[in-house]
C-alpha cells in the first residue's frame, strides 16, 4: 500500500485527509503536537512539533520504519494568531513562522533526499487564500502562507527533474477549530461574500489533496489550487 505522511493530522483538515486516504487503502502516518486522536492498523500517530527540525527528522524515520518510504507528504499543521501588527511580539512572529513555514521547510528537508533517490514523490502544502490576498489582523499568518506559496513554486522547479511534484491547496473558510474565533455573525458575513454561499468542509480540501496525489494530476506541479467557494478569484 502507498504511504502518506500528514502533519497536523489530529484535527480539522489534516484529520479529514488522514481519514480519506486510510479509507482508500493507504498507509497513513500523521504528526500531532498535543493529542493523538485517531489510530488504527493503517493509521500511525507520531507526536512531533513540526517547528523543531530534530523532532521532525526522528518522526520521519519512525514513519518510514512503520510503513516504508513516504510516497506523499502533506503539510497541514498550522496556527493563526489574530492581532494588530503592532501588538504582535517577536515570540508570536517566531511561533507562526516556525510552525506554518518552518514546518513545511523541516518536513520537506527530511523527506526530499529519499524522494530524489527514488526519482518519485509528491509534496502538497496546505496554504491559505490569505497568503495571496492578505488578511487584516492576520498579517503574520498571511505572511507565513505567502512564504509557503513561494516555497512550493520554487521546490516544484527544483524537484520536477527528479520526478517529484510539489503543489499547494489554498483553502478559503473551512469549518474547523481554526474558525472557532469567528462569531455566527462573522460566519454569515463570510458566507454572504462567498459565491457558492457556504463555508467549506474539511472534506472539500481532502478530496482536492487526494486528486493532487493521484496519477490523474501527473502533469500538475507548482500550482496553488484555491478551494474557497469563489471567495477569492
Ligand atoms: P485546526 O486548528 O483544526 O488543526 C490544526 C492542526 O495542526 C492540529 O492537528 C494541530 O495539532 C496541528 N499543529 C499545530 N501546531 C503544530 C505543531 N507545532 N506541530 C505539529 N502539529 C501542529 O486547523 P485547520 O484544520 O483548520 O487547519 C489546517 C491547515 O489549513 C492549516 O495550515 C491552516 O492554516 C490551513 N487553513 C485553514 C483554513 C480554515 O478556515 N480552517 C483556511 C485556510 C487554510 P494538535 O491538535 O496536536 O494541536
Amino acid at each position: 500500500m502507498p504511504h502518506i505522511l500528514v502533519t497536523g493530522g489530529s484535527r480539522g483538515i489534516g484529520r479529514a485527509i488522514c481519514e480519506l486516504f486510510a479509507e482508500r487503502r493507504w498507509n497513513v502516518s500523521y504528526l500531532y503536537k498535543t493529542n493523538e486522536t485517531i489510530k488504527s492498523g493503517n493509521i500511525f500517530p507520531i507526536r512531533c512539533d513540526v517547528s523543531l527540525p530534530d523532532e521532525v527528522f526522528d518522526s520521519v524515520k519512525s514513519a518510514e520504519e512503520r510503513f516504508g518510504n513516504i510516497d506523499v507528504l502533506v503539510n497541514a499543521a498550522g496556527i493563526s494568531i489574530n492581532g494588530l501588527s503592532t501588538d504582535y511580539s517577536f515570540e508570536d512572529y517566531r511561533h507562526v513562522m516556525d510552525t506554518n513555514f518552518g514546518g513545511l521547510f523541516n518536513t520537506t528537508r527530511a523527506v526530499i533526499p529519499q524522494m530524489v533517490h527514488n526519482k518519485s514523490g509528491i509534496i502538497i502544502a496546505i496554504s491559505s487564500m490569505w497568503g495571496k490576498t492578505g488578511a487584516s489582523c492576520e498579517s503574520l499568518y498571511s505572511a507565513s502562507k505567502g512564504a509557503v506559496d513561494a516555497y512550493v513554486r520554487s521546490l516544484a522547479k527544483e524537484l520536477g527533474p527528479s520526478g517529484i511534484r510539489v503543489n499547494a491547496v489554498s483553502p478559503g473558510c473551512i469549518d474547523t477549530d481554526m474558525m472557532k474565533c469567528y462569531s455566527s455573525e462573522d460566519k454569515d458575513a463570510l458566507i454572504e461574500e462567498t459565491p457558492l454561499s457556504r463555508i467549506g468542509n474539511p472534506s472539500d480540501v481532502a478530496e482536492t489533496v487526494y486528486y493532487l496525489a493521484s496519477e490523474k494530476a501527473s502533469f500538475i506541479t507548482g500550482q496553488i489550487i484555491g478551494v474557497n467557494g469563489g471567495f477569492l478569484i
